[in-house]
């Protein structure tokens, strides 16, 4: 049986191996990614699956391919994409519905900061 203790400190683990920063907020309508040469994902605390999958997602914007797209769509399947692969725990159809709920279906409004870096903000 996995726990959410698991799934945050998989999480952690993903996180210090690739040298991402994190910051914690309360609401998943917070949650971010900053790439770069400074690396940062802002998620909530991993409470339940949900939490894992927006924080994995998350991840996934920096780490997943085609993140530089110019097509926010390309972005967000390959950003689940990434989730999808390095999940320990994963339900397809429980992650659509959080990629609903997030907005991350085509018109979010996530935008990109000059210079290079991309910062992505989930409605
Ligand atoms: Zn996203």
């Amino acid at each position: 049986m996995i726990t959410n203790a698991d799934l945050e400190g998989h999480f952690l683990h993903l996180c210090a191996a690739n040298e991402i920063q994190i910051s914690w907020c309360k609401r998943p309508s917070k949650a971010l990614a900053i790439s770069g040469e400074f690396e940062l994902v802002r998620v909530p605390h991993i409470r339940s699956p949900t939490a894992y999958a927006i924080a994995l997602h998350e991840l996934g914007h920096i780490k997943g391919r085609n993140q530089y797209n110019k097509n926010q769509i390309v972005r967000e399947r390959w950003a689940w994409e990434w989730a999808r692969r390095n999940a320990v725990l994963y339900d397809r159809r429980f992650v659509r519905k959080i990629a609903l709920l997030l907005g991350t279906q085509p018109a979010a409004p996530h935008c990109t900061l000059p210079d290079g870096q991309a910062l992505y903000q989930e409605r």
